[in-house]
């Protein structure tokens, strides 16, 4: 095992809190220092303590899975959007590592009970939450509030133990373990790799935490310059600004225009009326914004519909991937309806994207009459129309009908109905793909590709294919020559989520070396303001991932891009890239690889495991 247990420590290298719900034992524990000095905090922890503690081989949705909820050490304290936090554990949808960012309060929420983290593990044998707080643990019957939204539940906490409390739950998706359910906070959800699925199968429908807010920072000072010069950084950040007014709700004003935007199930990259889902027509919808802990760009814009058949519909949202969930995957001009489908996602609590893309995957079947409406529950999808999306959404969150196939995710769907289906699942290790079209991304596409969660954009966005951004050097959207630019992206993301960082701020004129500087004024150790130390970090956690992976039996098989981006030409609608396709996947694999120190298998050469410190995960 890898903990210590100290009462005090010189170094703030975190506590955690280990919650067996087997047993209904509790174990404060601590971070030793090397492990606080080589992962940090975070995405880092996550990773460091899932190898270690968990066997290979075993069932994501069973008692031996463990359920890690991690903020970061700069959450709670007054700096700006640091305060996010993260859940890793072994994925049900992919089988492999598994991590996914959510927002609100509760990751400050969870420092300001002096945690860096949870270990959730074992399996209750009835629905239960727990409450945290300063004082201790309980764990609690959830029979009241099993079945309920993530509304209801997180109302029905709030009225249990008070204003000061915040949650992070699961809705009907979870408890009937849809692949792809989300766990979610306020309104704000983890919702990639089905880590709602994980905390259903335990039992388990939500921790809260009451707390009065207090942070523990080594050097409280220097911390509190560090963070005045970063707040004066980022209000004069002309990009802050404008993720302030809008959030990402114009992304698919650019996204259209790039022949990006994936339509019809991957078909096309440009909405047929893409002019009716630009952010200037959301914006009429606006009623207000929703942010997370000490964030001033609120940039969760929640939208009202007040006419029509989705009159009443209400949401913290939709943002930009679930705006193209609810839209390009059935190319639908709707605007309406995909504010409609986001709220259910929310309330039910599931993945929006993935959910996106399997009602998108079903109405292709359905076209190609591979299942047809004794399948459907007598649902015609047909593209265009976004009723029956609706009604789709609703089925999967419940596993009602077609949902309950639907909820197994487009990979195992596939696999289920053969007859070529395969060709219409997009993925990657089972994980569906969000709203950038890799055919006329290609770095992006990569990104997907390798990333050991499976298909996400935010494991190593690809800004310089999307928005021209010039660092480590531009890219040439269309070429599949950009390895060590994909390599940049995905061990910057990963650093920064040592924090946990939100992704956005990254982009706001705050330079890795402040960050660096704060970290160490908060851990109260030098070396995390070294740049150097801080690339090596980024690197350590992407090969621990891989080699989580590689440990589950994964290797290059599953670094490939859907058939479809692989076999077919991109067409859109007049809109740059057309004819394009994915056509040099083997040679960018074998480049990325000779980059990353991995073999030609795709597995970590035992000298770089070596080189990083990580011997003991190497084969
Ligand atoms: S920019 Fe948005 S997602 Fe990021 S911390 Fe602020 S409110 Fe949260």
């Amino acid at each position: 095992m890898l903990f210590l247990k100290e009462e005090s420590m010189a170094l703030n290298t975190g506590r955690f809190l280990r919650i067996n719900l087997t047993t209904g034992k509790t174990a404060v524990e601590s971070v030793p220092e090397s492990v606080a000095e080589d992962f940090i905090g975070g995405r880092g922890y996550g990773i460091r303590y899932l190898y270690d503690e968990l066997a290979p081989g075993i069932d994501p949705l069973g008692e031996q899975n463990k359920l890690l909820m991690l903020s970061g050490p700069l959450a709670g304290t007054p700096a700006l959007a640091v305060s996010r936090w993260m859940v890793c554990t072994k994925s049900p949808l992919t089988g492999g590592y598994a991590r996914s960012v959510c927002g609100a309060d509760f990751g400050a929420w969870l420092r300001f009970i002096d945690y860096d983290f949870l270990i959730i593990e074992g399996k209750a044998d009835k629905p239960v939450y727990i409450h945290l707080t300063e004082d201790g643990c309980e764990i609690m019957d959830a029979g009241a509030i099993w079945g309920k939204d993530t509304k209801e539940t997180q109302a029905w906490l709030g009225e249990q133990h008070g204003k000061k409390t915040r949650t992070a739950c699961i809705g009907p998706a979870g408890e009937k373990l849809v692949r792809y359910a989300a766990i979610v906070s306020d309104r704000r959800t983890a919702g990639r790799c089905g880590t709602g699925a994980v905390m259903g199968s335990k039992n388990l429908k939500a921790v809260a935490i009451t707390a009065s807010r207090k942070v523990h920072l080594s050097d409280p000072e220097a911390y509190d310059i560090l963070a005045k010069e970063q707040a004066k950084l980022i209000r004069d950040n002309d990009a802050y600004l404008h993720h302030k007014e809008w959030g990402t709700t114009t992304t698919q004003d650019i996204t259209n225009d790039l022949g990006i935007y994936p339509t019809s199930n991957f078909r096309y990259g440009k909405l047929v009326d893409s002019e009716k889902v630009l952010g200037a027509v959301y914006r009429k919808m606006r009623t207000g914004d929703m942010g997370c802990y000490s964030c001033p760009a609120r940039c969760g814009k929640v939208h009202t519909v007040t006419a029509g058949p989705y009159a009443g519909a209400h949401s913290e949202g939709p943002e930009y991937e679930s705006i193209w969930a609810f839209t390009g995957s059935i190319d639908s001009s709707d605007i309406e309806a995909s504010v409609a489908a986001d709220e259910l996602c929310d309330d039910l609590g599931i993945d929006t994207i993935s959910a996106g893309v399997c009602i998108g995957f079903a109405y292709e079947l359905f076209e190609k009459g591979l299942i047809s409406t004794a399948d459907t529950d007598g649902l015609e999808l047909r593209f265009g129309d976004p009723a029956p999306m609706v009604d789709l959404v609703r089925k999967i969150g419940l596993r009602e009908g077609i949902g309950d196939r639907l909820a197994e995710g487009t990979m195992r769907m596939a696999e289920s109905i053969g007859q070529g289906s395969d060709l219409y699942a997009i993925h990657v290790k089972g994980m569906e793909l969000p709203a950038y079209e890799p055919r006329g991304a290609k770095s992006q596409g990569y990104n997907y590709a390798t990333a050991s969660i499976g298909a996400s954009h935010c494991y190593g966005y690809a800004a310089q294919d999307i928005f021209g951004a010039p660092v480590p050097r531009p890219t040439d959207r269309f070429s599949e020559e950009y390895a060590d630019v994909v390599i940049f992206n995905q061990n910057g993301t990963a650093v920064k989520e040592t924090g946990v960082i939100c992704l956005f701020a990254g982009g706001w004129g705050w330079v890795e070396s402040h960050y660096g500087a704060m970290l160490a004024a908060s851990r109260g150790m030098e070396k995390l303001a070294d740049n150097d130390h801080l690339d090596k970090v980024g690197d350590r956690i992407i090969n621990l991932e891989r080699a989580f992976n590689v440990r589950e039996g994964m290797d290059r098989r599953n670094d490939s891009l859907p058939k479809r981006l692989l076999t077919e030409p991109l067409q859109t609608r007049g809109a740059p890239g057309e004819g394009q396709m994915v056509s040099h996947q083997d040679e960018f694999l074998d480049k990325y690889y000779e980059l990353r120190g991995w073999s030609r298998e795709g597995v970590p050469l035992q000298e770089k495991m070596e080189e990083l410190g990580l011997g003991f995960a190497s084969k």
